[in-house]
């Protein structure tokens, strides 16, 4: 038994080093979701009819860094301060969300502009390069030879509840900060998609 130490740090991550090394313990409490915490999340997202769009029931929970621009906004405000154990309601307008839905960002492209060999569909996704970058688009209308794409988010426009319910939280480390994404088991990057 160390006695007399003035130097020792408390743990946060494991009560064995409390009861190893008597400390004048004020307060204890859980780590909190801040900047540059991994937070990992069981959630299920509904349209305001109740209809579920995104769920982790049934997969692993999701793993984010808090504060680097992951999740949107709007849930990552509502995360702030939050402990593992903690359930939360969050109803988003879609400002708070993926935005408002733009009409100018729907256009009419003719076919002969559509990837050979692929069978176009309404509700089918692309990649559509423009002068401002690599964009998903959704074909929205399909007509003889014009083909409506439309560039807004899917979720562009549309009320958001989550139901969420912290897992756990942790500091991030530094290469996980370097690279602005969770490693590890529960991390929803592919560990292996990218070079280290
Ligand atoms: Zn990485």
């Amino acid at each position: 038994m160390v006695s007399g130490s003035d130097t020792l740090t408390p743990s946060r991550e494991s009560s064995d080093d409390l009861a190893l090394h008597p400390l004048n313990v004020l307060r204890i409490q859980a780590v909190k979701i801040s900047k540059n915490a991994v937070a990992s999340i069981e959630y299920t997202l509904t349209d305001d009819g109740g209809t579920v769009i995104d769920t982790s029931d049934g997969g692993t929970p999701l793993a984010y860094i808090h504060g680097i621009g992951n999740l949107i906004p709007g849930l990552e405000k509502e995360l702030e301060g939050k402990a593992a154990g903690d359930e939360l309601k969050v109803h988003l307008a879609p400002t708070d969300g993926y935005g408002e839905r733009d009409d100018g960002m729907v256009q009419s492209v003719s076919r002969d502009q559509m990837p050979e060999g692929v069978d176009i569909e309404v509700g089918m996704q692309l990649q559509a390069e423009s002068d401002q970058g690599m964009h998903v688009v959704t074909v929205i209308s399909v007509q003889d030879d014009e083909i409506q794409l439309d560039a807004n988010h899917p979720l562009a426009g549309v009320p958001l509840n989550f139901d969420v319910k912290v897992v756990e939280v942790r500091d991030a480390t530094a290469e996980e900060l370097e690279h602005g994404h969770v490693h590890g088991a529960d991390g929803h990057e592919d560990h292996e998609d990218h070079d280290h």
